[in-house]
């Protein structure tokens, strides 16, 4: 199958493929549209089966952010990046070394190459070290650690959106503001997951949780006094709120009908393992928070980065505004009988369409990230 007849490549801007001999480098950024701003998107590394399935998942992935990004409000679009790990690291994407180092440099000449139409972040197995190695060679990452004149770790923040649009939800499906007495089912307790359980159990929440890591749950029960279930059973657990915030494609043919919660509100990105199912949930009852709009905390974090600013304050107003727009999401599905992550898609669409009608061209030299090349 060639580029253009993937069936995700449509409407993208562009797709550019990178290979660099001496790191071993092999890496496609696709960049999906700058109507808003700078594509901007978390770079991956990943074991594909096939550089076919490596493309797929960086178109799909490059489009989910012009989205993620139009519904957040920011003035940026969307793109991403994927890295297909060199033999010589033996199938570790984690590999340490010398050549990581060496590798993530030529990926940031790569970036600098396209002259900051698209901005780089960290996604799946790329570090806060591999950005600062990109950032050595470009412009256009961001991420960056705060001595570096980045916004720093955006989980804590991805978890606040979470918490305030899992209240939205909670809104919608139970006539309350207050969500004390109210079980969350909670799957995966890393970085987002744990600052979640915090606020929930601050909140008064109950607490179901699952995780793969049995000192991780252990220590739920002994601070949330959360109940312990099977990674395998959470999906199915019975509870008030579902909140999937450890890995993509939770919701599937085989999972939608163990379900047994009101609402699913979590960070994980790509939840429902395809589009249809946001109708079923609608059909069932279930109110679905859109992925990508209830999780948006982490890109908010980096956006003024992107314009080579550090401002705390409005990142904080901004992710206020995410109960707002889970509820005005919900209440138009609820009113147009359409599910959530149809009406999400449609807002976003709106946004970048309006913005090109109005004649909005984007200039590359409007934008620059906080730069660690003149210290190279
Ligand atoms: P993380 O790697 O810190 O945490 C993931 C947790 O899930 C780990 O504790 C892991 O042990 C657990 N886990 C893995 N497989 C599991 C399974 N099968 N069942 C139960 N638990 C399992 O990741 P994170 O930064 O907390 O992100 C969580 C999710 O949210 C990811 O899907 C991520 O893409 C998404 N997300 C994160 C951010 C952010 O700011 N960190 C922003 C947007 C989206």
């Amino acid at each position: 199958m060639s580029v253009f007849d993937n069936d995700a490549f449509l409407h993208h801007d562009s797709v550019h493929f990178f290979s660099d001999e001496a790191t071993g480098l092999q890496a496609i950024i696709a960049i999906h549209s700058t109507v808003l701003g700078p594509a901007l998107g978390g770079c991956r590394v990943v074991n594909y089966a096939s550089s076919q399935e490596a493309l797929t998942d960086v178109l799909r992935l490059s489009r989910g952010m012009s989205f993620k990004n139009s519904l957040a409000g920011l003035e940026l679009g969307g793109g991403k990046s994927v890295i297909i790990p060199p033999k010589s690291w033996g199938g570790d994407p984690r590999h340490k070394g010398e050549d990581r180092a060496a590798l993530f440099r030529a990926f940031g000449r790569a970036v600098q190459s396209l002259g900051g139409r698209y901005i780089a972040a960290e996604d799946m197995n790329v570090s806060v070290e591999d950005a600062e190695n990109m950032a050595l060679e470009t412009d256009y990452v961001v991420g960056l650690d705060v001595s570096h004149g980045g916004m720093g770790d955006p989980s804590p923040l991805t978890a606040e959106g979470v918490f305030l649009g899992i209240r939205a939800c909670v809104r919608r499906a139970f006539n309350t503001d207050s969500l004390s007495g109210l079980t969350v089912a909670v799957q995966g307790l890393g970085k987002v997951g744990w600052r979640l359980c915090e606020d929930l159990h601050a909140a008064g929440a109950r607490l179901i949780v699952a995780d793969i890591m049995p000192e991780t749950t252990a220590r739920a029960a002994r601070l949330f006094d959360a109940k312990i279930v099977d990674t395998d059973a959470i999906v199915g657990t019975k509870a008030d709120v579902f909140a999937p915030c450890a890995r993509g494609a939770v919701i599937n043919d085989d999972t939608i009908d163990q379900l047994a919660v009101k609402v699913i509100a979590g960070s994980a990105n790509n939840q429902l393992s395809h589009d249809g199912l946001g109708t079923v949930l609608m059909e069932r009852g279930i109110i679905y928070a859109p992925d990508y709009v209830i999780n948006a905390g982490g890109v908010i974090n980096i956006a003024p980065e992107a314009k080579g600013q550090v401002n705390h304050e409005w990142v904080r107003d901004k992710i206020k505004h995410l109960e707002d727009t889970v509820g005005e999401i919900i209440d138009q599905s609820l009113k147009t009988k359409r599910a959530t992550n149809e009406v999400a898609d449609e807002i976003a669409i709106r946004r970048i369409l309006d913005a090109r009608d109005a004649g909005k061209a984007w200039q590359p030299s409007f934008v620059k990230t906080p730069s660690l090349r003149q210290s190279a």
